[in-house]
């Protein structure tokens, strides 16, 4: 059946000014690393991408490597655009990244100009796109010369193959050469992705948040629910179908341990408190100070989208709310 985007989708969704661009972000964006590969199901992929867009999520993130297998999430992606928004590309912003594994060979990953051209140019090839929106080295790579990585970026800008650009998991330090190699070639960094969450905090200590605010970049902070930590999802042990049961799924059964489990639990009784679930008060927190442009969520399914979204509705905390969850993390 064809699909009619909801006429409604603009009118409580939030956006962020992205740094100080001209291009601004919804303050929730789907991402397509787990749930959206060839193993999984591409009806329930393309409904969640559906309901995303109906709630006013505009951004959807992906990268040459997400599936599995490598390139099939790009793939789906790509399916989804040419059956169902061809009317809505210049409504979306499409992001993909390299610097992870892809091919054999030399020229297979990391940072240099010849696999970061190619790999865009595959990417697109994939999405049947002409152009990415947002393009991101995803990875910094110590043995190639930064100015080459960000030569590339500048390169693929002005070929028009990406609007805009931008690292992921790059240091405080790097990020800010990163920033005056690109400046010198008059190439804005729009944005940083780096993980983020109440439990994984070093972007605070880094000093990369200050970093981007200093020079006007924005931030999009990926795994915002911890991959599902700070969700209601492991409160009751490990269900079969979740990502740390999963044997595609990048979170451990490990990575569910007491010690997590007791400060999760503690923030669950503050969420609730606050009217919002789990999930609203982890995504709420990572939005808090105005510093994160887009809180990057991932989704198995049309629900945990929907519950997500709903974070927006209450995104203010008191100080002392704050410090009550400084404490709990702390501890
Ligand atoms: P999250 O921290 O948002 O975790 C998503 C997972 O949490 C879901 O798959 C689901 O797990 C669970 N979940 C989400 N909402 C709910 C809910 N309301 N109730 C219960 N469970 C919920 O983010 P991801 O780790 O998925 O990362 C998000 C995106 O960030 C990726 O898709 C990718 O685009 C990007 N990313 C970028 C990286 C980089 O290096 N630049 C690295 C990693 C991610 P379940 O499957 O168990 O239902």
């Amino acid at each position: 059946m064809e699909y009619i985007a909801n006429p409604k989708r603009y009118e409580s969704m939030v956006y962020n000014r992205c740094g100080q661009s001209g291009l601004k972000l919804p303050a929730i964006t789907l991402g397509l690393w787990h749930n959206f590969g060839g193993v999984d199901s591409f009806e329930n992929g393309r409904a969640m991408v559906h309901r995303a867009f109906d709630l006013g999520i505009t951004h959807f993130d992906l990268a040459n490597n997400y599936g599995p297998p490598p390139g099939s999430a790009e793939e789906m992606f790509g399916r989804v655009l040419a059956t169902d928004f061809r009317a809505y590309r210049d409504q979306m912003v499409i992001s993909t990244k390299a610097g992870y594994y892809m091919w054999e060979g030399p020229y297979g990953e990391w940072g240099s100009k010849k696999y970061l051209i190619s790999s865009l140019d595959q990417s697109l090839k994939r999405m049947g796109l002409d152009y990415v929106d947002i393009f991101y080295h995803h990875r910094p790579d110590p043995d190639t010369p930064l100015e080459e990585t960000m030569d590339a970026l500048a390169q693929i800008v002005r070929s028009g193959k990406a609007l805009y650009v931008g690292v992921s998991n790059y240091s405080a330090a790097d990020t800010k050469r990163a920033i005056k190699i690109l400046k010198e070639m008059n190439v804005r960094m729009l944005i940083h992705q780096p993980s983020y969450s109440m439990l994984n905090r070093w972007v605070e200590q880094d000093g990369l948040l200050d970093v981007l605010e200093e020079h006007g970049a924005g931030c999009i902070a990926f795994s915002p629910l911890q991959q599902g930590l700070l969700t209601g999802r492991y409160l009751n042990g490990i269900p079969e179908d979740s990502r740390a049961h999963k044997v595609t799924g990048f979170l451990q059964e490990k990575d569910v341990n007491e010690e997590t489990l007791h400060m999760v639990r503690q923030l669950n009784t503050i969420a609730h408190r606050r009217g919002q679930s789990l999930s609203q008060l982890a995504l709420a927190w990572v939005l808090r100070r105005g510093r994160v442009t887009s809180a990057l969520i991932g989704a198995s399914r049309v629900s945990q989208i929907e519950e997500n979204v709903k974070a927006i509705d209450n995104l203010r905390f008191d100080d002392e709310e704050l410090q009550e969850i400084d404490d709990i993390l702390n501890a």
